[in-house]
């Protein structure tokens, strides 16, 4: 495999495709690839090309989660969330970009079996072992998208500025489908480069785990009050961050057998979320 290290975004973005894959942290692609879950023919090094660090409302994506964890103009939401996800270690080297990309740890996933999301005919899980599963969108692949930030963000409102456009966080994600079965809608030559997260006038992120520290979501739940109303998004329920018109929105989710205790989890923390972030 060989490894490129481009002197600016512009070669970066020039590198990629083709076999060639963007490494920033390392902590989520590094055991891809040993795990044989990911390929790349050439790595390319992005993380000293990425911006980097917070400039009021604007985030490098090269920015480390301990980095936005640590600063106080970091809506609460977003540093809350940070400071809850992975191990201090992790987030010392795991960037918000690399975080807004990983995949399922759904296990039938990643010990390889040839499941729905690989590939394959049918979805391990649903019938199988599936209590960390989703209880939104799991229709095809019942997998939970692990990513705290990304709940966080879209709660907030964010966007991202590629190499190729600016959209919502909200829309890096699809849910798969047959002819489709990817959970983002980035292209492979595409580099995340900057986000801009705009200010609320309150936000709090609410994590359910097994473990107290260094778990993944159950069920998070980020909710961000602007002056245009209150906005709900969860982490751990669906294939992708899951935004949540309202508490009542819970109603509507299709859990299986053994994810309906997440259900009750999640009303419990909106419930809560809506509270902390209610004008006092
Ligand atoms: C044990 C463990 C526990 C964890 N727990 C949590 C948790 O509780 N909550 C949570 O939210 N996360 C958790 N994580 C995920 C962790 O936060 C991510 O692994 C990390 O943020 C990824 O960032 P990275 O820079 O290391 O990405 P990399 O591993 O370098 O890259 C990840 C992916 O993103 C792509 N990529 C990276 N940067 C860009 C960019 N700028 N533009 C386009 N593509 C890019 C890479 O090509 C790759 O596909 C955990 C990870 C581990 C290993
Ligand atoms: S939940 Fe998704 S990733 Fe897990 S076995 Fe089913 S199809 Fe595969």
């Amino acid at each position: 495999m060989e490894l490129l290290r481009p002197s600016s975004t512009e070669e970066a973005s020039a590198a990629l495709g083709n076999g060639s894959v963007a490494l920033a942290g390392g902590t989520e692609l590094v055991p891809l690839l040993r795990e044989g879950l990911a390929r790349a023919d050439r790595l390319v090094q992005v993380s000293a090309v990425l911006p980097r660090g917070v400039d009021g409302t604007t985030i490098g994506a090269g920015t480390t989660l301990a980095e936005l964890e640590a600063d106080p103009e970091i809506p609460q939401a977003l540093r809350e969330a940070c400071s809850l996800a992975a191990s201090p270690q992790l987030r010392s080297m795991g960037t918000v970009g690399g975080n807004l990309l990983q995949a399922t740890r759904c296990w039938y996933w990643r010990l390889g079996f040839d499941c729905w999301l690989h590939g394959g005919e049918k979805c391990f899980a649903k019938d199988g072992a599936h209590r960390e599963h989703a209880i939104f969108g799991n229709d095809l692949c019942a997998s939970a998208h692990p990513s705290d930030i990304a709940a966080a963000l879209i709660a907030l409102g964010a966007t991202l500025r590629t190499t190729k456009r600016q959209l919502p966080v909200s829309e890096l994600y699809r849910l798969p489908t047959a002819d489709d079965r990817d959970v983002t809608t980035l292209a492979p030559d595409e580099l995340i480069l900057e986000l801009e997260v705009p200010k609320p006038e309150a936000s709090t992120y609410l994590k359910a785990m097994d473990r107290r520290k260094w778990s993944f979501a159950l069920v998070g739940v980020a909710a961000a009050r602007s002056s245009a109303g209150v906005r709900l998004a969860l982490a751990g329920v669906a294939p992708i961050p899951w935004t949540l018109d309202s508490a009542a929105a819970l109603d509507d989710s299709t859990p299986l057998p053994g994810t309906a205790y997440k259900v009750e989890i999640a009303r419990a923390l909106v419930r809560r979320a809506l509270e902390s972030t209610s004008p006092k």
